[in-house]
C-alpha cells in the first residue's frame, strides 16, 4: 500500500495527499451500473489539516477562485461524512494547495476531498487498509452528492484512493454500494508509448446540479435509448480494452479509445468542439488512439501515442487551435501512479 502507517496516537497537524485521475476508457458509467478504467496520476492535491481548541473549521486554498467560498462544501461535506462514519474529527485549520487543474476533467473534486479525509485519517492516527480506503471514497462521494449538489457516480473518489503504480482500475458498478475494484497493470512505457493529456482549457462546472451532467442522468433514468446504447457499448468498450491491455495490443486500445469519444460526442452529446479538435489532430498526426476524458463539456482528453510520435502530435494539436485563433492547449505526459496518501503526522 502507498502510505507510511500513520502514528498511532492522535496528531496535531497532519498532511494528506491525493491525486487526480484520468479515466481511460469507461465514460458514464459509474452512476448507470456499467465499468470504467480509471487511473491515478502525479498531479495532486495536499492538505494539512490542524486540530484547534473549538469545533470550527477555518479553510483556506491557495487555488479557490477569487470569491468563490463554493468550494468550502466540499471540505464540510468531507468532514461531515467522516464523522457519520463515526471518527472523532475535531475542529480543523484546513490548507489546500493542488496541481491538479480546477474543473479540467482530472477531478480536483475528489482529490480535494480525497486529501482532506487523508490528512484527517493522519491526524486521527487512522489507518488506511483496502477497506477504510473504500470506505472513505464513498464518504467522499457522499460529499460530494449530498452536500455539494454534484451527484457524482464514484469513480473520482476510488480512483484518488485505491490507484497503484503502474495500475489502471477496472471498476464495475454492477453492485452500487459495492463497486468491484480489479488493478489492471498498464505497462504502455515498457512498449514505447506514452499517454498524454490535453486541457482544451474549457472548464465546466460538475457541482451546477442543473448541467448537463445531472441532465445526462436524468435521461439515462428515464430510458433515453440513445444515451443508453452509448453505456452499452462502452461497457462493452471497456471489457474489450481490458483484453487488449492484457495481450499488449496496443492499436486496439487505442481504436476503442477512438470509438469511445465518437459515442460520446454522437450517442451521449458531452463533448464539445476543443475537444473533437484535439481528438482529431491527435489521431491525424498517427496517435493510436484519443478521447474526451471526465464527464465532458471541456474539460481534458487523453491520448495513447508512441513515445517517438509525442512532439508531432502535440505539435499536431496546437497547430489546430492556433488555425481557429484559440489559446494554445495544455499538454502533461501522465504515468499511472499511486492513490492517497499520509505524507506527515506530527504531535
Ligand atoms: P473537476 O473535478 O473535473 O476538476 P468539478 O467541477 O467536479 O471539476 O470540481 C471543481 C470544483 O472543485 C472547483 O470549482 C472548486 O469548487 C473545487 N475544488 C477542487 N480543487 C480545489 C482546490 N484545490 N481549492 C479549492 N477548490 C477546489
Ligand atoms: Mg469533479
Amino acid at each position: 500500500m502507498p502510505s507510511p502507517s500513520p502514528s498511532p496516537s492522535p496528531s496535531t497537524v497532519a498532511v494528506g495527499r491525493a491525486p487526480g485521475r484520468v479515466n481511460l476508457i469507461g465514460e458514464h458509467t459509474d452512476y448507470n451500473g456499467g465499468l470504467c478504467l480509471p487511473f491515478a496520476v502525479d498531479l495532486a492535491t495536499t492538505a494539512t489539516v490542524r486540530r484547534r481548541d473549538d469545533d470550527r473549521l477555518v479553510m483556506r486554498s491557495r487555488e479557490a477562485p477569487a470569491g468563490d467560498e463554493q468550494w468550502t462544501a466540499y471540505v464540510v461535506g468531507v468532514v461531515a461524512e467522516l464523522r457519520r462514519l463515526g471518527w472523532d474529527v475535531p475542529g480543523l485549520d484546513v490548507d489546500v494547495t493542488s496541481t491538479v487543474p480546477l474543473g479540467g476533467g482530472l477531478s480536483s473534486s475528489a482529490a480535494l476531498e480525497c486529501a482532506v479525509a487523508t490528512a484527517v485519517a493522519g491526524l486521527l492516527g487512522q489507518a488506511l487498509d483496502g477497506a477504510t480506503r473504500r470506505e472513505v471514497a464513498e464518504a467522499c462521494r457522499r460529499a460530494e452528492t449530498e452536500h455539494v449538489g454534484a451527484p457524482t457516480g464514484g469513480m473520482d473518489q476510488l480512483a484518488a484512493m485505491l490507484g497503484a503504480d503502474g495500475h489502471a482500475l477496472l471498476v464495475d458498478f454492477a453492485d452500487r454500494d459495492r463497486p468491484q475494484v480489479t488493478p489492471v497493470p498498464l505497462p504502455v512505457s515498457r512498449d514505447g508509448l506514452a499517454l498524454l493529456v490535453t486541457d482544451t482549457g474549457v472548464r465546466h462546472v460538475l457541482a451546477d446540479g442543473d448541467g448537463g451532467y445531472a441532465q445526462r442522468r436524468r435521461e439515462c433514468a428515464a430510458g433515453h435509448p440513445r444515451r443508453l446504447r452509448h453505456v452499452t457499448r462502452e461497457n462493452e468498450r471497456v471489457r474489450a480494452a481490458v483484453e487488449a491491455i492484457d495481450a499488449r495490443a496496443w492499436p486496439r486500445l487505442g481504436d476503442l479509445m477512438t470509438a469511445s469519444h465518437g459515442s460520446l460526442r454522437d450517442d451521449y452529446e458531452v463533448s464539445v468542439d476543443r475537444l473533437d479538435v484535439v481528438v482529431d489532430a491527435a489521431i491525424g498526426a498517427g496517435a493510436l488512439g484519443s478521447r474526451m476524458t471526465g464527464g465532458g463539456f471541456g474539460g481534458c482528453t487523453i491520448t495513447l501515442v508512441a513515445e517517438k510520435r509525442l512532439g508531432v502530435v502535440r505539435d499536431a494539436v496546437d497547430a489546430a487551435y492556433r488555425a481557429r485563433d484559440w489559446a494554445a492547449p495544455g499538454h502533461h505526459v501522465v504515468q499511472p501512479g499511486r492513490g492517497a496518501e499520509v505524507l506527515s503526522a506530527v504531535e
